[in-house]
């Protein structure tokens, strides 16, 4: 089952260290390199049939079409010795009570965001399963898991979320399991947090001032169903989606409410969200902005690969000119149309920005040369462009390379006509 995936999905291992986030792309008829979503490139040795007809990339989602189809469970074997996770409630079930809240809790921002087509209707019951090794990337279910080892817990990864996509429409994991409706339908994403660490520990938002070297259960794990619903990282500081955790005693953002489930998130996150799932009855951020980055000198671009004609990778912020808040980023440098494959002209689009009267915006690009660089960002250049070397018998005309990241850069916007 395991070679199914490695040849037929496309499995991403999201490492989270100990400051971090990701980033979004647009996929639609003419699509550029946006948010630094999770993407997927369909696979075009198949047929149209499978693959779905073109390699642009494709954003990662889940498919929620269907109220209730994403599952979810959560394993209630927790480490001991040490102890993993610090509740208030020290009784076994005052333990478990007090998890499950704020894995809840961690749901509910992502669920909570208006103008977003993921509900808290699209998701299962949480369930609860005594295994410890309950996140297994082939059973299409997606997991949390506190208490399983996995090689993925390299030196100072806190936590991380294994996503399985589709690359070819009607694919399965096993045939107890639907079949994908579209390419880069996420198919299982499972939430593992690093267990048995003497120098690790997670707290609850109730125990966390009383565990100061414990890092904030809520935070961590809303960064990591953010990549579990295909958010990559963002290179915004305030993001959830930043690829660096906050130190241990601190949380991100401002804890959630009633009235405000979604108050750990940035702007940026919700943005990426809404452009991730779009709802098509929200009129209030339908706003975009598009372009490219250019460099001043076009012999500063790289030779190789052939074809690049713009920067790439840049961070283009865009930031309200009345409140000078961050409202979205976006990782650009790329431009596709169907049926592709992926160019890198340094093309950026900015999508989902609210519109109304007054409303402005002014947007500047950064080079992405730290402390978040393109590798915190996407983490497997095979997202963009697939090839001959990268999947042996790869159709040429489909075939793309992804080019060095830029030299940092200064950018100037020249003014519109
Ligand atoms: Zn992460």
């Amino acid at each position: 089952m395991s070679d199914r995936i490695q040849s037929n999905s496309r499995l991403r291992r999201t490492a989270c260290w100990a400051l971090a986030w990701m980033f979004l792309l647009q996929v639609t008829e003419i699509s550029s390199g946006a948010y630094a979503l999770g993407t997927a490139v369909g696979d075009m040795r198949q047929s149209a049939s499978l693959s779905g007809g073109t390699s642009c990339p494709r954003l990662t989602r889940f498919d929620v079409s269907t109220p209730g189809a994403i599952n979810r469970q959560w394993s209630t074997s927790l480490g001991t010795s040490p102890a993993s996770i610090k509740t208030a409630d020290r009784s076994p079930d005052g333990q478990l009570a007090e998890i499950e809240t704020a894995i809840q809790q961690s749901l509910a921002a992502w669920t909570g965001v208006s103008g977003a087509a993921l509900t808290a209707a699209s998701l299962g019951t949480l369930q609860r399963t005594a295994a410890a090794a309950a996140c297994t990337p082939t059973d299409g279910m997606n997991s949390i898991c506190f208490n399983q080892q996995d090689a993925g817990f390299a030196f100072g990864v806190l936590a991380f979320t294994r996503v399985v996509t589709a690359d070819t429409l009607g694919e399965q994991l096993s045939p107890s399991t639907p079949p994908a409706a579209f390419v880069g339908e996420i198919l299982d994403a499972d939430v593992l947090l690093r267990p048995g660490d003497p120098n690790t520990s997670f707290a609850t938002p109730a125990a966390l001032a009383l565990n100061p070297n414990s890092y904030d259960l809520e935070s961590i794990l809303t960064h990591e169903l953010g990549h579990s619903f295909g958010f990559g990282h963002s290179g915004v500081w305030r993001a959830m989606m930043f690829p660096f955790a906050p130190p241990p005693g601190q949380f991100t953002g401002t804890r959630p409410t009633a009235g405000a489930p979604d108050a750990q998130l940035s702007d940026d996150d919700r943005t990426g969200l809404r452009v991730l799932y779009p709802d098509p009855g929200d009129f209030t951020h339908s706003g975009a902005i598009s372009g490219r980055v250019l460099p001043a000198n076009p012999l500063a671009l790289p030779v190789a690969p052939a074809g690049v004609t713009g920067v790439f990778p840049a961070q283009v912020v865009a930031v309200d000119s009345a409140t000078g808040a961050v409202v979205s980023a976006v990782m650009a440098g790329w431009s596709c149309s169907n049926p592709g494959p992926a160019v890198f002209d340094g093309s950026f689009s900015l999508q989902k920005l609210r519109v109304g009267n007054g409303q402005n915006y002014e947007i500047y690009a950064e080079p992405l040369d730290g402390p978040v660089t393109l590798d915190n960002v996407i983490y497997n250049l095979t997202s963009l462009c697939r090839n001959s070397v990268t999947d042996p018998g790869w159709p040429a005309q489909f075939a793309c390379t992804v080019p060095a990241a830029a030299a940092p850069f200064s950018a100037r916007i020249r003014p519109g006509p």
